[in-house]
This record gives structure tokens, sequence and C-alpha cells, in this order.
């Protein structure tokens, strides 16, 4: 595998994320299973980081190289993703304009104004808001930015949703999972599961095609949080088979290598259900480690109930890929009123 052909621009601390131990969960899960946590929601000093500072630093070598002059990005309102972008631009001294569409039916007052919105304006991104629903391909008010940009004389580099439809998309997570094997060694064993959020695809599609190199693929439980999960499934696919060729994996990736638990993504994309609600409490309560209610709250839920269930063989230890998000917290400050 050759992921050291391409061009890298370092946007993490540079060091291996940590792997934590979380003890107290699991003992509050009756010790079953020993869960761990790899901390990428600690990656990097850019506006808290996360799992796109991670793929951006294979996607942006690009951006620098031809010359563009403006990073352009969408996701919803709390976009993650968008935060991430408007920060790599301001660390590179690049402009940067933001789509950000109608994605969550959850009306806050403070939706639109806190949070990753909030982070993404101090950043000095142009912020553009938009009322199309969620959608995790390439959209017809992005391709308006990129022309407007262009006829203003501008030089847009487009990144779409997640990064996971970018060509290098799926490369970072690859980065990842070479990471763990690295840290595995160190701790003198290794995981028997690794459990990620999924909704763009990029990330276990990164995961899949790195720990198909020892053969590990189907250890990597996706748990899906678009709540459109077909959809989900096939990009995942598609990226983890695009990356594969690109890394020379070696080997075809098929349907097959990529398990997507659909049990947890309800009720929509942007909304939690009771068990993602209680899994951000009690990761919260035991381990003082924040998830938001989007993303890691619901890959967190999956965790939990597949622990609860005897999913996972009695003594297994399982890696949760922390991916980030908790800077949404507070646009969600109306369903946290009681604790
Ligand atoms: N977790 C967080 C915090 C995210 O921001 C995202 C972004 O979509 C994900 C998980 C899902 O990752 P992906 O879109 O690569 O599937």
């Amino acid at each position: 595998m050759r992921l050291d052909k391409f061009s890298k621009e370092q946007l993490t601390f540079g060091t291996p994320t940590p792997i934590q131990h979380l003890p107290r969960l699991s003992a509050a899960l009756g010790n079953k299973v020993q869960i761990y946590a790899k901390r990428e929601d600690c990656n990097s000093g850019l506006a808290f980081g996360g799992n796109k500072t991670r793929k951006l630093e294979y996607v942006i070598p690009e951006a620098i190289s031809g010359g563009y002059d403006t990073l352009v990005s969408i996701g919803g309102v709390q976009s993650n993703q968008t935060r991430q972008v408007a920060a790599v631009a301001a660390k590179l001294g690049m402009k940067c304009v933001l789509v950000q569409e109608n994605w969550v039916n959850y009306n806050d007052s403070v939706y639109d104004r806190v949070g990753n919105i909030e982070l993404s304006r101090i950043l000095g991104a142009d912020v553009r808001l938009n009322e199309a629903g969620f959608d995790i391909g390439i959209r017809p008010s992005f391709e308006e930015a990129m022309q407007e940009i262009k006829a203003q004389g501008g030089k847009p580099y487009p990144i779409p949703a997640g990064c996971s439809e970018h060509k290098y998309g799926g490369l970072g997570f690859v980065a990842f999972a070479q990471e763990v094997m690295e840290q595995e060694k160190q701790l003198g064993f290794k995981f028997d599961y690794i459990v990620v959020c999924a909704v763009t695809g990029s990330t276990q599609a990164g995961m899949v095609v790195g720990f198909a190199s020892d053969g590990r693929a189907n250890k990597v439980i996706g748990i899906d949080a678009s709540a459109k999960p077909e959809k989900t499934h096939a990009q995942i696919l598609r990226i983890a088979q695009n990356t594969a060729e690109l890394v020379e994996l070696g080997r075809e990736i098929t349907a097959e290598d990529v398990i997507l638990d659909t049990r947890f993504g309800g009720p929509e994309y942007g909304l939690p259900n009771e068990g993602t609600m209680e899994a951000i409490r009690l990761t919260a309560r035991t381990e003082g480690m924040l998830t938001d209610p989007v993303y890691e709250g619901k890959s967190m839920d999956g965790l939990i109930q597949m622990v609860k269930k005897g999913e996972f063989p009695e003594g297994s230890k399982v890696l949760y890929a922390h991916l980030g998000g908790a800077p949404a917290l507070s646009a969600y400050a109306g369903i946290f009123k009681q604790g």
C-alpha cells in the first residue's frame, strides 16, 4: 500500500492522536468489553479540529500548488466540515466561501448564530445560508458559489461536503488506520472492532482501505447517522474502491467489506433519538468526554447498544473513533435544558 506518494500539508498537530482507555464507561456497561477512544476530536489547534482536518491534509496540497485563492465548501448550518475549512483557509491566508444549507429540521432561535457557524464567521469566512435540504452529493448552490467567485476574477478550490467526493478525500483515514496499527504495536494488542460514525462516507471508506491491509476491513463498524443509509453505503463503497486503487491496496474492495449499521441514525439526519441522548449523557458522566447529537452521539449509542445486546464477543477490545462534533453542542441548547 502506498500512501507516501501523496503530498500532505500538516494541519493536525502532526503527532498520533491519543488512544484512551474508557474504564468507567466500560464498567458502566458491565466490563464485558473494554472500550477505547481515538481522539480525532483533539487532533489540531485549528478551531478544534476533527475528522475533516485530517482529510484536508491530503486535499489542500492541490489547492496550494494550483494557486487557488478561495476555498469553497458546503454543509448544513451546523457543519463541522465548513468550520474546519474556514480555519484552514485562515491559516493558509486564503479566502473562504461556505454554503450552509438547511439540512436539519430543528428550530432553536440560536441555531444559525452559535456553535460551528459562529466560529466560521469569527474565522473570517463568507457564510451563505441557503434553504436547500439534506443531501450528501454535489449541489446547485455549491456550483453557483463557484461560478460567482470565478466571475469576480477569483480562483475557487471546491471541497465537497465532508471532503468525500474529492478524489483524495479517503486518504486521511487510510493514514488514521496506519497510525492505529503503529499504536497497537506499542499497546501490545490489536483492536477487535473499530466503531465509526458515517454520513458522507470518506472517513469510513479510508478506514476500510487502511484496515483491509491487515485483513480487518469488516471489523470497521460504521454507524449510519444520515438516516439515508442506502446512499451512504453506496458512497462509502465507491470512495473505498477509488481510494484502494489510489494507494495500490492490491485487492478490490467489495460491498461485504463495508459494514454499515442502520439502527441508530433515526429519526433523521441532525436530530437525536432517545438513545442518542442517553449515550451523550452516559459518556459525559462516566468519562468527561463530549459527543454531539448529530454524529458522535449516534455512533456512541450504537456502540453502547451493541455492548448491551452482547453483539461483541466477551473480552473484545473496541476502538471508538471520536471524530469531533462537540462545537455544535451549543446550537442544541434547547434539547439539553434538563441536562
Ligand atoms: N462525525 C463528525 C463530528 C462529523 O463532522 C462528520 C461529518 O460528516 C462525521 C462524523 C461523518 O463523517 P463522514 O462524513 O466522513 O462519513
